[in-house]
């Protein structure tokens, strides 16, 4: 497999260029996705979140109160690391899990990680950064999202700058233009991450964490 980085900030497009890539045929592996899979109604995890937060951050069918939880973690940065200490690493599992399936073949897999900047990976042939504007970002957020500027600026504040995001970038997609000038630059990066060299083999476990390399 080739594998790719993809980052960008919230509200960057950076979802919009993971589906572009998909439909070039790239495997997209959606860390967003994933967390939010693993803690679907009935899900294992849940039951580990209910035990140590409380039955009350679950609904009578069993899905998770979202608001609950984050109440709890962010009054608390003991329940937050524990949060962290719980989700992370069952996120990490499924993402090298479905690594491992693609890892033989010579598909170009896409990590589509929002705190890349924060959280990088071994062994990526390739990070691809989505950047725009801080403004543009918000102004997106607020007409396609229906979200309010103030917590579309909270949010921005609390990842990485552009800057540091721009630091980690092998190819830089600026969608400040309209889509049709995005979908010509994915074109490009996707010409471009084709012909890389295929990752080595423990590519995409998260730097510093020797227990999610890939020991098939
Ligand atoms: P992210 O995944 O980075 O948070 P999205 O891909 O969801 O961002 O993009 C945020 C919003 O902006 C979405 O509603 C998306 O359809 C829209 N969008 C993305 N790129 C463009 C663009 N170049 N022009 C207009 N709207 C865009």
């Amino acid at each position: 497999m080739i594998l790719i980085g993809l980052t960008g900030g919230i509200g960057s497009g950076k979802s919009t260029v993971s589906s572009l890539l998909a439909k070039h045929g790239a495997v997209i592996i959606d860390a967003d996705a994933i967390t939010r899979e693993l803690q679907a109604p009935g899900a294992p995890l849940l039951t580990v979140l209910a035990e140590r937060f409380g039955a009350h951050i679950l609904d009578t069918e069993g899905g998770l109160i979202r608001e609950e939880l984050a109440k709890i973690a962010f009054s608390d940065p003991d329940a937050l690391k524990d949060l962290n200490k719980i989700v992370h690493p069952a996120v990490a599992k499924e993402m090298d899990r479905r690594m491992t399936e693609v890892r033989d073949t010579d598909k170009v897999v896409v990590l589509d990680i929002p705190l890349l900047a924060e959280n990088p990976r071994k062994g990526l042939c390739g990070v691809v950064v989505v950047d725009v504007p801080v403004d543009v970002a918000v102004s997106r957020l607020t007409e396609f999202r229906g979200m309010k500027e103030d917590d579309a600026r909270s949010r921005i504040a609390k990842q990485a700058s552009r800057e540091e995001r721009l630091k980690i970038a092998d190819q830089v997609i600026d969608n400040s233009g309209d889509l049709s000038t995005l979908s010509t630059q994915v074109d490009a990066v996707w010409a471009w991450a084709a012909q890389l060299p295929p990752a080595v083999h423990d590519a995409g476990s998260r730097e510093g964490d020797e227990s999610a390399t890939d020991k098939s």
